[in-house]
């Protein structure tokens, strides 16, 4: 059994074309991969220009590279986590204290326990917990006295 060289360099030939195309589309593909990916991190057109710069210079190294370098959270990721600590601090800030003497005391508490300090009062109609400064009560509407008297 004979081959045509002609033949065998022309089956070559299509190889290697499609050894070009497929590696072509691939390199595409990381490009608009990683150009996707640097959008979702950075605002920083810096970033975005070197990012796109090393995957082109560097097709496979430069995806590595980008992989260590790139920022580790996302804009999203990186907003929430700023929520969940702004939150957080909200949380340790709602926590109220004693006017009287400093300690942490419930919401809901009217005396301090420590030092008897009037911390809220309680609505004359329905009994339920109001801060000192309400003179209508939000649950049932009636209307407190003006301003509590200490004691
Ligand atoms: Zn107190
Ligand atoms: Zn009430």
């Amino acid at each position: 059994m004979k081959f045509d060289p002609q033949i065998i360099s022309n089956i070559v030939q299509i190889l290697i074309a499609f050894a070009v195309a497929f590696l072509v589309a691939l390199w595409l593909s990381i490009l608009f991969w990683v150009l996707r990916d640097i959008r979702q991190r950075s605002r920083d057109p810096f970033m975005i220009i070197l990012a796109a710069v090393l995957v082109i210079i560097l097709p496979i190294f430069g995806v590595i590279l980008y992989w260590i370098i790139r920022p580790t959270k996302t804009i999203e990721e990186k907003y929430q986590s700023a929520l969940e600590e702004e939150s957080l601090l909200q949380e340790l800030e709602k926590q109220p204290k004693c006017p009287g003497c400093g300690r942490n005391v419930e919401p809901d508490w009217i005396l301090c326990p420590a030092c008897h300090t009037r911390l809220n009062k309680l609505c004359i109609s329905c009994g339920k917990v109001l801060e000192l400064p309400w003179n209508l009560c939000p649950y049932c509407g009636n209307p407190q006295q003006k301003a509590y008297k200490s004691n």
